[in-house]
């Protein structure tokens, strides 16, 4: 890859690490030390170690630590996977299922399944699962989201944990501050270009190219703006990245002072089949949540959402209720009554007033909005307003609010049996750098780890395979 100079981040980068002399051994370099790439580390330095295979395994991680994305995840409690999770959750189902298939077949004939065990209720046929009940992480399933897993300590350096005992066990090495910025194919080796950083830095001495037999590609989402492919990742098919898991910016006229406001709602966009319960916050800009993230994968600017703001009842369930309600409020005042009065007790005034503008904006009796005289026809409305609070998206949130990126590698690329490259044997990519997306709730590290492990399982297989042929024809 190429990249436009940028002196000071390369100072910050290069703090860490003194990088290490090169060496003749077979070596695999993993670009990136997310949760992908820490679990193909894994997977090949375990199986290396359990066959006797000597591999030099290497992660080269441009930040000042490994596994920053894993301590961040879920608020700090890493939402490290699902319960039954089904490729259909995805938005490359066909892909994702040959994937999983392929690592529940690859993952039962390799070292790794060896459980520690697990609290009651919690083991799984799950090859991911499988793989960190071995490590010995123990998990429960959130009250509140139900399915989705959380380490036992609610704490993700707990996962993290588990996660640098393995890569010490097997000895992987980590070099941390270390960018990887142009990856070429010379004959039948690797050759990562470290760019200017290194030699800008404090880490001068250490090489600017590194030399890799094989390479795992898991760099996570979002290609920088400044980036374009070059070399080996230029004969890839790139999908143009665009934020997902995010917020969504919508017409604000109705949310004046709904800031911070969270409601229980399903939130539907008809022209995408989207239709989920769950949270919504409100914000002055739109609204996020995490079942407007859930949306974000799906809606696009230019579409109307409309949230239930009382999904647990029918449209008549509703408006009979505030029928009684207003005939309650007549018998006790003996007066008309207002909207602020009837929806006083149900809805905060704020959100009660911009139901009121939204629904009722074009009945003359309510051009005093909350204030205004309830009628039979206003409540109809207002119910209706209830059940249905439509927004305008006006635009997605920005890379910095949202979890994830669609786009990437195209799925055309990879063999989903191995996660190689088909255009460069021995190139391996996972995670989220894949165009795959998942919704909230442990899906896309799921995806992570999954994919990680397949890859370091193949690309275990291939160097065998390699390594047979080579002592094969030396015999000759
Ligand atoms: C705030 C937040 C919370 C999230 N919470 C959850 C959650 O609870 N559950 C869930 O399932 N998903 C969650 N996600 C999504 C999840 O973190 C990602 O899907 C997952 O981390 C992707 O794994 P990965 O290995 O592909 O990439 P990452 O984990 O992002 O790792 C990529 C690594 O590569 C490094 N890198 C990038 N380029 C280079 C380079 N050129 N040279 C060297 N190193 C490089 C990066 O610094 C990074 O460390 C969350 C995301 C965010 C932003």
């Amino acid at each position: 890859m190429v990249r436009r100079k940028d002196k000071k981040a390369a100072k910050t980068q290069a703090s860490t690490t003194e990088f290490p002399r090169e060496e003749s051994r077979f070596t695999v370099v993993i670009v990136g030390g997310g949760a992908s790439g820490i679990a193909a580390a894994c997977a090949i330095g375990k199986i290396a170690k359990m066959n006797f295979v000597d591999v030099r395994v290497v992660i080269l991680e441009r930040g000042r630590r490994i596994g920053a994305s894993i301590l961040r995840s879920g608020n700090g409690r890493c939402n490290f996977s699902h319960e039954g999770i089904t490729p259909e959750a995805y938005n490359r189902p066909v892909f994702v299922e040959q994937v999983f298939e392929a690592l529940d077949t690859a993952f039962t004939l390799s070292p790794l399944a060896e459980s520690l065990g697990q609290l009651p209720g919690g083991s799984s046929e799950d090859a991911v699962l499988q793989w960190f009940q071995s490590l010995g992480l123990v998990w429960t399933e959130s009250a509140q989201n139900e399915g989705a897993l959380y380490p036992f300590s609610n704490k993700a350096t707990s996962v993290l944990e588990v996660l640098a005992a393995e890569l010490d066990r097997c000895g992987v090495e980590r070099y941390c501050g270390i960018e990887v910025f142009n990856i070429a194919k010379i004959s039948d080796r690797y050759s990562l270009d470290l760019g200017d950083a290194l030699a800008e830095g404090e880490l001068a001495q250490s090489p600017q190219a590194f030399h890799a037999d094989m390479v795992v590609y898991a760099v996570g989402g979002a290609l920088r703006a400044d980036v374009q492919p070059t070399g080996v990742l230029g004969a890839l098919d790139w999908i143009p990245s665009v934020p997902v898991l995010g917020p969504l910016q919508t017409d604000t006229a109705l949310l004046k002072d709904l800031d911070g406001m969270r409601a229980k709602v399903r939130l539907r966009c008809t022209e995408r089949g989207f239709s989920e319960e769950g949270e919504l916050l409100f914000r002055p800009y739109g609204v996020s949540g995490i079942v407007v993230f859930d949306a974000s994968r799906f809606v696009e600017p230019g579409d109307t959402i409309v949230v239930d703001l009382a999904p647990d009842y029918s449209l008549d369930q509703l408006e009979e209720f505030l029928f009684e309600r207003s005939r309650v409020l007549m018998r006790r005042n003996g007066y008309p009554h207002t909207y602020r009065e009837l929806l006083r007790g149900f809805f905060l005034p704020e959100l009660a007033e911009s139901l009121v503008a939204s629904g009722l904006a074009e009945l003359p009796s309510a051009t005093d909005g909350l204030d205004s005289e309830v009628s039979g026809a206003g409540i109809t409305l207002l119910s209706t307003s209830i059940k249905a609070f439509s927004l305008k998206v006006t635009d997605r949130g920005s890379v910095d609010q949202s979890q994830l990126s669609r786009g990437g590698i195209s799925v055309e690329d990879v063999v989903p049996t191995t996660m190689e490259a088909y255009v460069n044997p021995g190139f391996y990519v996972t995670g989220e750098v894949i165009d795959v997306d998942g919704p909230c709730g442990g899906y896309n590290l799921h995806w992570a780890w999954a994919t990680g492990l397949l890859a370091g399982i193949s690309l275990m297989q291939e160097h065998s395979f390699r390594s047979r042929i080579s002592r094969d024809y030396s015999d000759l």
